[in-house]
């Protein structure tokens, strides 16, 4: 398995990364949380320090929550109960005080990936009878699957961001979407985002589209689509 290490200290880091390896996961180690924003995708599973000289771990965690599923187990040094429950709360599968005892973090990591392993096949069955994935507002017309957008029946064409927009919206209609939840969605790595790009691609989205009505502007919060 994967394993991505986020873990300044060296020590801790090496002594980890080979009792992984030997263990029979691959283990790719980085310093700082933004490296973990930006390598989530190659990894099964997170082990995550929450002392981390860039980025507090908690904050890291609830970035990539924001985008991504992946397991991730919580190094604490701090043994305090409040990182602990604010780590679970913000989607931590499991937690360990450190000095972690390696045997214990290997059951740790096959739990947890056994855990996430079952979950998918319940979400998978779960799926069997797909949700409509065309979405109507007046006479716009946004298909998910598909990725057409036509309005009044002729189509509109849409550079590639400009639809991840419109289908981040239009997934849930009639819905308020906050800006950051649409940045996380559209540019994944939620702090490589720049806001500046929503709003460009917003303003040529409603250009193409031409019905100002069907995109509203929710002041100070975000979008919505239709309703
Ligand atoms: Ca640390």
């Amino acid at each position: 398995m994967r394993v991505l290490l986020a873990e300044d200290d060296d020590g801790v880091a090496d002594a980890l990364t080979e009792a992984l390896y030997e263990h029979g996961h691959l283990p790719a180690r980085v310093r700082r949380g933004e490296e973990v924003l930006v390598r989530h995708r190659q990894a099964d599973l997170l082990l995550l320090d929450l002392g981390l000289p860039d980025l507090d771990g908690l904050e890291v965690l609830r970035k990539l929550r924001a985008v991504s599923g992946l397991p991730v187990v919580v190094l604490t040094a701090r043994g305090d109960e409040r990182s602990v429950v604010r780590g679970l709360r913000l989607g931590a599968d499991d937690y360990l005080v450190k000095p972690v005892r390696l045997a214990e973090l290997l059951a740790r990591i096959e739990a947890v990936t056994r855990r996430a392993k079952s979950a998918a096949t319940t979400a998978a069955a779960a799926a069997g009878a797909p949700a409509p994935r065309t979405v109507r507002a007046e006479d716009v017309e946004v298909d998910l699957d598909a990725r057409r957008v036509t309005v009044g029946g002729a189509e509109v064409r849409l550079t590639t961001k400009e639809f991840a927009v419109l289908a981040a919206l239009a997934a849930r209609a009639g819905t308020a979407v906050s800006r950051q939840q649409l940045m996380d969605e559209v540019w994944g790595d939620a702090y490589l985002a720049v806001s500046r790009s929503l709003d460009v691609h917003l303003t040529q989205l409603r250009a193409k589209i031409g019905r100002p009505e069907v995109l509203t502007t929710i002041r100070g919060f975000g979008y919505r689509f239709g309703g």
